[in-house]
């Protein structure tokens, strides 16, 4: 007779870790939430005898996100402040860096395969970064290659690419409408 085991069942969509272990940061969260939905909305059927409408059926009702607000970060809340610090960073980095700037760059940039905490995007990136490697010759040429390489990730998750004449726009001056001023 088999032990009856005692773990509890992975959410849909949780990716395991290098651990085997369930990882958050590895996972969208979009792609587990719609089990909490569905445990809120029945819980709210019952109580609320008939009048469910107060909680929205979309996975993106204000309860999940307020669930969410203090929660470990998923991939796709690590991916955006990841982006954000390395191309804020890009962009204001210096037109001629000094060869201990250019170093700290190279040492940062080459640190994410090892470090980034969501293991299959290290591991990607670190494979990209192979293939091209990172330029840190200048604040320009640093944000094209951040941009590029952030293009992958987009094309390889099906999104739209960006254009990489607009990263100053979007990560350093904003809109010339001053919407950003
Ligand atoms: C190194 C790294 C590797 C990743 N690998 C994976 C992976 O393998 N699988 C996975 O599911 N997720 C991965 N992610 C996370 C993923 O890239 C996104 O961050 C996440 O899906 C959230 O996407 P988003 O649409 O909110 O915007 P993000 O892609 O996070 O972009 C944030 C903002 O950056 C701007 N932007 C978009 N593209 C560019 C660009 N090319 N150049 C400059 N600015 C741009 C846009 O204004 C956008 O709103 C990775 C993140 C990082 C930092």
């Amino acid at each position: 007779m088999p032990e009856p085991t005692t773990e509890k069942p992975l959410p849909p969509g949780m990716v395991l870790g290098p651990d085997g272990k369930p990882c958050k940061v590895c996972t969208s969260f979009r792609h587990w939430k719609p089990a909490l939905a569905t445990r809120e909305q029945a819980r709210s059927k019952t109580v609320a005898t008939g009048a469910a409408t107060t909680v929205a059926a979309s996975p993106t009702s204000a309860f999940l996100q307020n669930k969410r607000a203090n929660c470990p970060p998923d991939s796709e809340e690590l991916g955006r402040a990841t982006w954000t610090f390395l191309h804020t960073t890009a962009a204001y980095y210096p037109e001629r860096p000094t060869p201990t700037q250019r170093a700290n760059m190279l040492t940062l940039l080459r640190s994410l395969p090892l470090l980034y905490p969501c293991s299959h995007c290290a591991e990607d990136f670190g494979e990209d970064i192979k293939v091209n490697p990172p330029n840190v010759s200048g604040r320009a040429e640093l944000s094209r290659w951040l941009c590029e390489r952030h293009n992958e990730v987009n094309q390889k998750l099906g999104k739209e690419t960006f254009n990489c004449a607009k990263t100053d726009e979007r990560w350093k001056d904003g809109p010339a409408d001053g919407s950003c001023d």
